[in-house]
């Protein structure tokens, strides 16, 4: 029998990946202030996408999530904002097309600031430093008091993600989110794209059927779902005292959530048994991901459902593989086969990106594209050989044209990579990238 579950008992287990601060008084007096804090969601927001995420569990919706790696104070900017919400739309608009199933899009926005490290400090010339842990905790600049944990920080990732978040309901429900204008920019971008013959078709086909609809009547002014979308929020629930801070009870149905995004994931290197966020996610109602490595068990991860969704709800666990495009298909089976044969409802959500990071000989961290689709691909055999859905993408990307990730059709050499490289942790795909992404999953997804 679990110990009762309170906001706060995850301090009682083993908490790695957060900040050791300095400043006890300064720290709790954040909290405080914090806790105080509207709400940025609200919990039947995320009973909606946990509706929502139900469905793909039974292949009947796709999980399309993405975004940056980490959101920065320096990179806020509308536009920014702008761009990655419509270059998400226009993958949601191919892959609907394609799938024929709603697409459930979740943006990694409005709050993804706190980074898991894989060393607690960085060297450079000889000096040591505490590594960044993500703009919520410290400063990226290679200094002793920039890489200071800083409560304060939190409360301005908080703001930062309110006026994200304000940003983002204006652009789903009001006019921005148009199927007809999301077609738009499809075509523009084909204009652009050296793919553009082989997709051509495709943006023709998804034209005509609007074309039609609107010939019978359906069109964003009479029909609500053309003229706008739902769209979910989502991060790394990382820096627990600032998630606890935003924990509420839901005066509807006395349950807790977590108001600092409709979904939080759980990342590779905090998902043991006994650890804090293990601890922390189990009570919250939110649905909540599970990021999936190489090195998690198939017993381990039956143990980890049992804690984290006893009651076997639909919707509530997404598990976020990611192997590495020459892993998946050694070693996802075996944990496809635990779940079927548990009957645990899970998404299966396939993130990419994580397991396919290399060096480029300049030094840049780097992902090949085609090791990218290289994984997907793996993903989808695997699932289809096990007799399971492959339900999800988990991408890093962004609508700016930055060169982080080398190849795609306008091909980002290792030299490219030193162009527009901006990313505050791991490399993204571009928004090039992100579509033509988009188009071979919609491939996949024909197949
Ligand atoms: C991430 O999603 O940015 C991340 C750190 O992933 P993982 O926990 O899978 O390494
Ligand atoms: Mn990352």
């Amino acid at each position: 029998m679990a110990a009762k579950w309170t906001p706060e008992s995850w301090r009682e287990h083993t908490g790695i990946q957060m900040p050791v601060y300095r400043d006890a008084q300064a720290l709790g007096a954040v909290e405080a202030q914090l806790s105080q804090f509207p709400p940025l969601v609200f919990a039947g927001e995320a009973r909606s996408l946990k509706a929502e995420l139900a469905k793909v569990t039974t292949g009947d919706a796709f999980l399309l999530q993405g975004g940056d790696c980490a959101e920065s104070f320096a990179e806020f900017h509308p536009n920014n904002i702008r761009d990655t919400f419509r270059v998400l739309l226009q993958m949601a608009v191919v892959l609907t097309f394609a799938s024929k199933l709603p697409i459930v899009k979740v943006g990694r926005m409005a709050g993804q600031f706190a980074k898991p490290r894989s060393a607690d400090t960085e060297t450079i010339g000889g000096v040591e430093l505490p590594s960044y842990r993500g703009d919520n905790v410290n400063d990226i600049a290679f200094t002793p008091e920039s890489r200071e944990p800083d409560p304060e920080r939190m409360v301005r990732a908080y703001n930062q993600s309110a006026a994200t978040l304000n940003l983002l309901r204006a652009f789903s429900t009001g006019g921005y989110a148009s199927l007809d204008r999301v077609h738009g920019w499809m075509l523009d971008f084909m204009g652009r794209s050296p793919l553009a013959a082989k997709f051509d078709a495709v943006a023709d086909q998804i034209g005509a059927a609007l074309d039609f609809m609107r010939a019978c009547g359906l069109s964003p002014d009479t029909v609500p779902q053309l003229g706008g979308t739902s769209f979910y929020t989502s991060h790394e629930a990382l820096l627990l005292p600032y998630e606890q801070a935003l924990t509420r009870q839901d005066s509807l149905t006395g349950d807790w959530y977590d108001t600092s995004a409709h979904m939080l994931w759980i990342g590779d290197r905090t998902r043991f048994e006994g650890s804090s966020h293990v601890e922390y996610l189990r009570g919250i109602g939110n649905p909540i991901g599970m990021k999936c490595g190489p090195s998690l068990e198939p017993d381990a991860l039956i143990r980890l459902l049992d804690i984290l969704n006893p009651t076997r709800e639909a919707g509530r666990i997404t598990l976020i593989t990611r192997y590495g495009h020459d892993k998946i298909e050694a070693g996802l089976p075996k944990l496809v086969r635990a779940v079927l044969k548990e009957g645990h409802p899970v998404v299966w959500s396939c993130d990419p990106m994580h397991g396919n990071v290399i060096k480029a000989a300049n030094g840049y961290k780097t992902r090949p594209f085609d090791r990218i689709l290289a994984e997907v691909r793996g993903f989808f055999a695997v699932h289809r050989a096990e007799g399971s859905f492959g339900g999800g993408i988990h991408a890093e990307m962004t609508g700016q044209n930055v060169t982080e990730c080398t190849g795609g059709a306008i091909a980002i050499t290792d030299e490219g990579l030193a162009d527009r490289y901006h990313t505050h942790c791991d490399p993204r795909l571009n928004a090039a990238q992100s579509l033509e992404l988009a188009f071979l999953l919609a491939e996949m997804l024909n197949e």
